[in-house]
């Protein structure tokens, strides 16, 4: 990741928000999918079609080596999981990651599915952290700082919830390049960062652990897994920030469409 920060045109966002639509939809496709007895690879498969019969590319595969379209944690695997061929279980956590590259932009975006019958404090995990990510939105804005970001989700999923919030891995910057300039931890100080300016454009991605936010990476040199194997959670949005606040690029609504239609898939409430 590069120091410069690359604010964006209009005519920039506009394609971002492009390839955030194509990461949106194959959200969608997969939260229709996903299901015990389902494996990771298959619904990368999926992921894969959708993206290039919408004219994209996956925007990780190859990244950096990565093998698949989408990066699909299990329980304890945090982020970075690669697709594989082993069927998802009653009662799995699992995180899907998806980028897309269409006419030079990337888009980024990530949901966590609850597979049948999944622990009660484990989906109130998953609600924190899918609510600490719109906290954390709501703080992007003109005129604060990148730090004002990370606080509200530490604040909100650390103290008030008392979770471990990663500290390893941090939202980014998104346009030309999967991951630019800033840095956007999910830790931080009020008033302290990068200043955020009209026309930046950033991925807020809070990985909030059950338990201990220590990380490690696991034997198969991708997967991010929690130190103490406790579950973990990640909601990521791509978001634009303009002079009247910010707006989100990606959206969830393909994802929660689907998931009331799939009923090995739990509801995660959300409060807005
Ligand atoms: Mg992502
Ligand atoms: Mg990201």
């Amino acid at each position: 990741m590069g120091a410069t920060v690359f604010y964006k045109t209009t005519e920039e966002i506009e394609m971002i928000r492009e390839s955030c639509l194509i990461v949106s939809k194959a959200l969608g496709l997969v939260a229709s999918m996903i299901k015990p007895g389902v494996t990771g690879l298959q619904i990368d498969k999926a992921a894969e079609t959708l993206i290039r019969d919408l004219k994209a590319k996956p925007g990780f595969k190859g990244y950096q080596g990565f093998p698949g379209t989408l990066c699909i944690s299990v329980n304890d695997g945090v982020v970075h999981g690669i697709p594989n061929d082993k069927e998802f279980q009653d009662g799995d956590v699992v995180s899907v990651d998806c980028g897309s590259y269409l006419n030079g932009f990337f888009g980024d975006s990530a949901y966590t599915f609850a597979l049948g019958d999944v622990a009660p404090e484990v989906i109130k995990l998953m609600e924190v952290t899918q609510e600490s990510l719109y906290k954390g939105i709501e703080c992007a804005k003109v005129g604060g700082r990148i730090g004002d970001i990370g606080y509200a989700i530490q604040q909100y999923a650390e103290k008030e919830h008392r979770y471990g919030v990663v500290r390893e891995l941090v939202g980014h910057g998104i346009g030309r390049d999967l991951h630019e300039a800033p840095e956007v931890p999910n830790y931080g100080r009020r008033g302290q960062g990068q200043k955020i300016m009209d026309g930046l454009v950033i991925a807020i991605e809070p990985m909030v652990n059950l338990g201990t936010k220590s990380v490690r990476q696991s034997k198969d040199g991708w997967t991010i897994i929690t130190a103490d194997k406790s579950p973990s959670a990640h909601y990521e949005h791509t978001i634009a920030i303009g002079k009247t606040g910010a707006e989100m690029l990606s959206t969830h609504k393909f994802i929660e469409e689907a998931i009331k239609n799939n009923p090995e898939v739990k509801e995660i409430s959300r409060k807005k």
